[in-house]
């Protein structure tokens, strides 16, 4: 599909409570984030908060990746498999998550601390952040999808950071991918006008080093191809006449 889906007041609503659950999930689970913790014990909290409360993991099963959350470690940048790995003080371990409800789609991720960490990660992610910060800014109805792509770049390199080129935002709601990939990196003024009513997963996926990844022994996982840091932020927004709504 190559146009933007538009929701119905009643999926409008299914969407906010869909990603009010994911929203609370990833409180939980950033509130678990610390040293000696293993990324499936995140994953278990999270896929019974989710089943808890009525939705259904959105990654579990999804071209058949295993887990509900998606948690990638230090130089991991997304995909990677939660499992018998602990976090130890100073790694940063971004979280990514997508629920349905309804049958529709939300997606969220955030970066956190595992105890004290460098101050060059401090500021990665803090950057990162503020990535996503100044599109929630911007996003109205009208804008352009390569105004998004050059705001997350010039933030990400004004403080020398890198968005790591092969991975994107997307549109999303009856599939987690849909028209259109929003690259974190390019030229404003180009690419199509976004309408009201289109929901978007905008996720700066930030690197301290090389902008490009390669895959891990499990396929999944996607570092950085210098083991430079990663991290990686990501709202699913509702596009208004006037701004956006942060769903999830
Ligand atoms: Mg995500
Ligand atoms: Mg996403």
């Amino acid at each position: 599909m190559s146009k933007f889906q538009i929701f119905s007041e009643q999926e409008i609503d299914s969407l906010r409570k869909g990603g009010k659950i994911l929203r609370s999930c990833l409180n939980l689970v950033e509130g678990m984030v610390s040293p000696g913790v293993t990324t499936l014990e995140l994953d278990q909290a999270a896929e019974k908060f989710i089943r808890d409360h009525g939705a259904v993991p959105g990654f579990k099963g999804y071209r058949n990746f295993p887990s509900t959350l998606c948690t990638s470690v230090n130089e991991q940048c997304v995909h990677g498999i939660p499992g018998e790995h602990q976090l130890k003080e100073g790694d940063i371990i971004s979280v990514d998550c997508g629920v349905i409800f309804d049958g529709l789609y939300t997606d969220a991720c955030f970066t956190a601390a595992a105890g004290e960490i460098s101050s060059d990660a401090k500021k990665l992610m803090s950057v990162t952040k503020l990535c996503l910060e100044k599109v929630v800014e911007k996003l109205r109805e009208g804008v352009r999808v390569g105004d998004i792509s050059a705001l997350i770049q010039e933030t990400a390199e004004a403080d020398g950071f890198h968005p790591v080129k092969a991975l994107t935002g997307h549109g999303l709601g009856k599939n987690l991918h849909q028209f259109p990939d929003i690259p974190n990196l390019g030229d404003a003024g180009t690419g199509p006008k976004i309408p009201a009513g289109t929901l978007l997963a905008i996720e700066p996926i930030i690197s301290a080093g090389s902008d490009s990844v390669e895959a891990g022994e499990d396929a999944w996982t996607l570092s950085t191809s210098d083991k430079a840091l990663c991290a990686h932020f990501e709202h699913t927004l509702l596009v208004l006449e006037g701004g956006c709504d942060v769903i999830a």
